[in-house]
């Protein structure tokens, strides 16, 4: 057992929790998936959060631990401690299921369906579908997050399309005129479709071909000591690297070629952005709080062995260019010390709670089922209750409202995940692309 192991079983097992009656705050019980992307060991907080939770007696080392889920998704429910199901606690399903991912290499190049492509995909192909619900989804980084996020504008394509001949010769001749010659809204998202449909059913033995000569040739400029002229942009150098680092990851995907025409992202530890249905995307690397309506569908058409259904994808997606609105929160208006990220859709808002030394922090969850999971630092809930970093609770709707409090002699604050249904749903915070695309002139948001 490790010292972290070890350490986490002193200060306290899933099972020495003072016994709480029904409506109040009850300990909950994840689920934890072991895809082969997660991050290993016990330096994945997945990891750390099943065994401080009660989902996992000990971390195996050498295992990933990929995503932590709480919440009533038949593929994963949640526990309480008193053997009950999540759901059977509730009353039914939740409208949203609220996870930790930590994702140590990319994950596929995915985008989920609207509803009515979901009762679709699901009755023609249950076996990959296996529900009828839309997912639209909401990250939030808990560490630097890197993910590709919407297509590119057009213009940064064609810029691309010109200087990497190995891109281009992946995409047919009407593809690119499309793309060069597309002026209306309307022309840029046939030219955007037209490009992705001639790139994801390129013969594959011409797209592999040609990503070895891409990387071959990107591998020799990153090593010459004069790889760039000085007037290349940082976007594209960066690029240029990502696309050395998927073809890592994925040998022989021509997927690698994504952030040719995906918008790749770095994101910082509170940052969010909310993907709405039928939107491209694939997260690279990080730990982040995802929430999401409750569902498992997803559309895969890249990196990754998993089923792919590439003409469903390229028939749902928008086509709406540029990348999303990132979004840092909005203090809620009774306690600033409540943040909220609230998306544009009803099944959820996630908020986040800090309460610092010495202080008191009160919460109600408004009479909604709601999910609490502790991210970091020490404290108290109610009084008595000791709460520890990867601690999850459940507060039913008829919950009294509950008091966290750090003793004075902390260090840090206590930071806490809270996710209900919406209930700003007029206020959103968040949308899903161009909205409210802010310049983030201080930060470096192209990766
Ligand atoms: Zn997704």
């Amino acid at each position: 057992m490790s010292e972290v192991t070890e350490q986490l079983r002193r200060n306290g097992s899933f099972t020495d929790f003072t016994c709480h009656t029904e409506g109040s705050v009850l300990p909950l019980k994840p689920t934890v998936q072991d895809y082969a992307w997660g991050i290993r060991g016990m330096d994945s907080r997945v990891a750390r959060y099943a065994l401080a939770s009660g989902a996992i007696k000990e971390v195996d080392p050498d295992a990933p631990y990929a995503e932590l889920w709480f919440g009533t998704h038949e593929k994963g429910p949640s526990m309480l401690q008193d053997g009950r199901t999540l759901e059977q606690a509730v009353g039914g399903q939740l409208p949203f299921l609220f996870k930790i991912i930590s994702a140590g290499k990319a994950l596929s190049i995915q985008a989920h369906p609207d509803k009515d492509n979901a009762r679709r995909l699901n009755s023609e192909n249950p076996q990959a579908y296996g529900d009828a619900n839309h997912k639209p989804e909401m990250a939030i980084a808990l560490t630097p997050f890197e993910a590709m996020c919407g297509f590119r504008r057009i213009e940064e394509i064609a810029i691309f399309i010109k200087k990497h001949k190995e891109f281009a010769a992946c995409i047919s001749l009407e593809a690119k005129l499309a793309i060069f010659m597309a002026e209306t809204e309307e022309e840029k998202k046939d030219a955007l479709q037209k490009m992705f449909r001639s790139f994801m059913t390129c013969d594959p033995e011409v797209s592999r071909a040609q990503l070895t000569l891409l990387l071959q040739r990107l591998q020799n400029e990153q090593n010459s000591i004069h790889p760039h002229p000085h007037d290349e942009p940082a976007w594209e150098r960066k690029s240029a690297r990502a696309i050395l680092r998927l073809s890592q990851q994925f040998p022989d995907d021509a997927g690698a070629m994504s952030p040719f025409f995906l918008n790749y992202l770095l994101i910082a530890p509170g940052e969010s952005f909310f993907m709405a249905a039928n939107e491209p995307h694939a997260y690279v690397a990080g730990e982040i709080i995802e929430c999401m309506a409750c569902s498992d569908n997803v559309v895969r058409a890249g990196l990754t062995p998993k089923f792919k259904d590439v003409n469903n994808l390229i028939n749902m997606l928008t086509y709406t260019q540029g990348g999303p609105s990132i979004d840092a929160g909005a203090p809620l208006e009774r306690e600033p010390r409540i943040l909220r990220y609230t998306p544009p859709v009803p099944e959820f808002e996630v908020l986040i709670l800090r309460c610092g030394p010495g202080e008191k922090v009160y919460f109600d969850n408004e009479d909604e089922p709601t999910i609490l999971v502790i991210l970091q630092g020490t404290g108290m809930i109610d009084n008595d209750m000791v709460c520890h970093p990867g601690r999850s609770y459940f507060l039913p709707s008829d919950a009294a409202p509950i008091l966290f409090s750090v003793p004075s002699c902390k260090r840090g604050s206590l930071k806490v995940s809270i996710a209900r249904r919406n209930l700003h749903l007029s206020l959103p915070t968040t949308f899903s692309k161009g909205k409210k695309l802010r310049e983030l002139p201080e930060y470096d948001y192209e990766m």
